[in-house]
């Protein structure tokens, strides 16, 4: 067998989701100030928050493994925002736009959730416990913040996003 080993995959898909995640910083604000509804811009802005802490998490988990905190461009992430910013531009005027801004913000989730997942596990697979407990915790966040919008949605967002539909 060559010598590409579960290691390199981990410091691949770190770098990975450590771009994934300042893009998302930086996307964050732009959906919060897009949102009509306050409680969905309030979960926006404290997933923000939130997503400050976990690029530190990232870069423990750097330094852990011993390699520079470097990010490798995530094409999924970069797809996953730009439909984002297609919703947020076509359906600006619209009742409907808190709805498409949930669902494209549970796209995010969804794909962190995928990649801290499989990185927690690779990481206690090579005995890397300190880093899988980070990737764990970042997960955990993640889940919340996807139950969030789920909440949201349900209690108002979608019922708003149908209501007087011309
Ligand atoms: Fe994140
Ligand atoms: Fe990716
Ligand atoms: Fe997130
Ligand atoms: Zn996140």
């Amino acid at each position: 067998m060559p010598a590409k080993t579960l290691d390199i995959l981990f410091h691949d898909t770190l770098r990975d989701i450590y771009y994934a995640e300042r893009k998302i910083l930086k996307a964050l604000p732009k959906m919060a100030r897009a949102a009509q509804s306050e409680d969905l811009r309030a979960a926006f802005e404290h997933h923000r928050e939130e997503t400050e802490g976990q690029i530190e998490r990232l870069q423990q988990v750097f330094d852990l493994i011993g390699k520079p905190a470097r990010g490798k461009t995530c094409d999924a992430i970069e797809g996953i925002l730009s439909e984002g910013e297609e919703i947020m531009e076509s359906f600006k005027d619209s009742q409907s736009l808190d709805a498409g801004l949930v669902s494209s913000g549970q796209a995010v989730e969804h794909y962190e959730m995928a990649r801290y997942g499989t990185l927690a596990a690779w990481a206690r697979e090579m005995g890397q416990m300190q880093a899988a407990e980070l990737l764990q915790q970042t997960l955990a966040e993640e889940e919340n913040a996807d139950k969030s919008l789920t909440k949201l949605a349900k209690s108002a967002i979608n019922l708003a996003a149908q209501k007087n539909a011309a």
